[in-house]
């Protein structure tokens, strides 16, 4: 079984004490934690000099019945989504997808959570990168996480969830999307929406000599600065404007970027 102390342990084996990091997890592979998620987040606040992590809520959007172009969606489909969307607050559940690490992050006391209906990022002591995002620049608190010397920790996942590969394909000139959700009493435009993550892992190759890794119990966490992981998608987005994305046929998102590259 694992405890505050084993985690403690293996977040300062990455040696990231004095960096800010953004964090992604899956708890389940530790099997049973004593004092579970609650340990992981006192050991995770404890080795870095600041946590964030999204908190994505999904069920504010809406679908439109019509829109721009080849925007990787189709318009008018989400009827019965639609009518059970609800308007985004500060306290909305973070969506089950991105896991119980970053709402039980969110709900704690000096947590701080930006107001993107979409697209909100949760942290603590991390204010002066969750300050930058904006509603045209979701994405920003990456930007700026980057800049501070920044690196993305993934406990046991692989890039498949690491939303920062979707900066640098921004970095990269690489298409992005428009979604709408409902804030307050209207429905807002979203601009600068991430495609399909699910093709990412293949950048895992070109990393490997820049990736710290500890195993834990039966789990693992990995690290890699976000300085390293934008050099190494710009340049093989670069060379192969179809890079990282996924090969399932009916993906929208992904099959908008073919439409949208010189290669497609
Ligand atoms: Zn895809």
């Amino acid at each position: 079984m694992l405890d505050y102390v084993d985690l403690k342990y293996a977040f300062e084996d990455l040696n990231l004490t004095e960096k800010p990091v953004i964090v992604h997890a899956s708890l389940r592979p530790f099997g049973y934690i004593k004092s579970g998620v609650d340990a992981i987040l006192r050991a995770m606040l404890s080795s870095f000099k600041s946590v964030m992590m999204p908190a994505f809520t999904y069920k504010t959007m809406v679908t439109p019945e019509v829109g721009p172009p080849n925007n990787g969606i189709t318009y008018g489909s989400e009827k019965d989504l639609n009518k059970m969307a609800q308007a985004f607050t500060l306290n909305m559940r973070v969506d089950p997808m991105i896991g119980m690490l970053a709402e039980t992050l969110q709900i704690r006391p000096y947590a701080t959570r930006t107001n993107h209906p979409i697209l909100s990022f949760t942290g603590i002591r991390a204010d002066e990168f969750l300050s930058t995002q904006t509603l045209a620049n979701p994405l920003a608190p990456i930007g700026t996480l980057a800049n501070a010397d920044g690196w993305v920790v993934l406990i046991n996942v692989d890039h498949s969830v690491n939303t920062s590969i979707h900066y640098a394909e921004k970095l990269a000139g690489r298409k992005q999307f428009i979604r709408w959700a409902i804030h307050g009493d209207r429905i807002v435009e979203c601009p600068g929406f991430p495609g399909d993550s699910s093709g990412f892992n293949t950048i895992a190759q070109y990393l490997k000599h820049d990736t710290r890794r500890v195993d834990v119990g039966p789990g693992f966490i990995q690290a890699v600065s976000l300085k390293c992981l934008f050099e190494a998608v710009q340049e093989i987005i670069k060379k192969d404007p179809l890079a990282l994305l996924c090969q399932r046929s009916d993906c929208e998102r992904c099959n908008a970027v073919r439409e949208d590259s010189p290669m497609g």
